[in-house]
């Protein structure tokens, strides 16, 4: 709080979505923000050089889940793949084409006989996301479905929280995002809680490397990967609403 206070415009404040910003829930259509969140960041948005949510899910998405963080509040979805700009969801170039093998494997596991009824499949324009949160046994599946569409397409196999996801071979991921953020800044902070923000962690590391202040927070219970909890500066133990309560002890010192 007291390193997130000192030089608002000075900082650029990266944070990701789900698990950090809002709780983990069953069924992830339902994912919402902590409440008050949206209003907490856009207030930050207009102190601070920065303010952005960069998640791996769509744009879209984080513009329903966020609207109430106004404009200056950056929403970065698909690990950078996709940003809202004017309340306009921009895809990068580069993704395009890799919409039509994305939206082929969605449909291929829908259409799996195999598929365990409870593994959800999340379409995202150029990734496909499968979760397996309410079906315990359906992770083999999952697994097994990403490994052999990576192969037959060229996406790419990342695994996360009780899901895994097939996106793009693109060196485009939420630490290209956080490294641009943060370039230039006195201080580069990213909050997050899976095994994709590690990244972002990295592109920190590099910021440090060059003079940059930075604030690696990991927000982890017992579901977090024990190597984004290393090499967090700060671990908040208690989830989103804990998060949520450290970040309006930053707005209050800061207003
Ligand atoms: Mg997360």
């Amino acid at each position: 709080v007291r390193a997130l206070s000192a030089d608002p415009p000075g900082t650029a404040l990266c944070t990701d979505f789900d698990g950090t910003l809002a709780p983990i829930v069953a069924d992830p259509a339902r994912s919402r923000p902590v409440p008050g969140v949206p209003a907490l960041l856009g207030r930050l948005a207009d102190r601070m050089s920065a303010v952005a949510v960069v998640s791996g899910r769509p744009g879209a998405f984080l513009a329903a889940a966020l609207a109430g963080a106004g404009p200056r509040v950056q929403l970065v979805g698909l690990y950078g793949l996709e940003w809202v700009e004017d309340g306009t969801v921009r895809l990068a170039p580069e993704a395009v084409g890799w919409v039509g093998p994305a939206t082929a494997a969605a449909a291929a596991a829908r259409a799996d006989a195999e598929r365990p009824d409870a593994v959800e499949v999340e379409p995202k324009g150029p990734s496909v996301t499968l979760h397996w949160r309410r079906s315990p046994g359906g992770e083999a599946w999952a697994l097994g479905f990403a490994r052999a569409w990576a192969g037959r397409t060229g996406l790419v196999a990342q695994p996360g929280r009780m899901s895994v996801e097939l996106r793009p071979p693109l060196e485009i991921d939420k630490g290209t995002v956080v490294e641009r953020l943060g370039r230039g800044r006195r201080l580069a902070c990213f909050a997050g809680d899976d095994a994709g923000d590690l990244a972002a962690f990295a592109a920190l590391d590099r910021l440090a490397a060059s003079g940059t202040a930075v604030q690696r927070v990991a927000v982890a219970d017992a579901e977090s990967p024990p190597e984004l909890v290393r090499a967090a500066d700060v671990v908040v133990r208690g989830g989103p609403v804990r998060f949520a309560t450290l970040l309006g002890q930053v707005d209050v010192a800061t207003a």
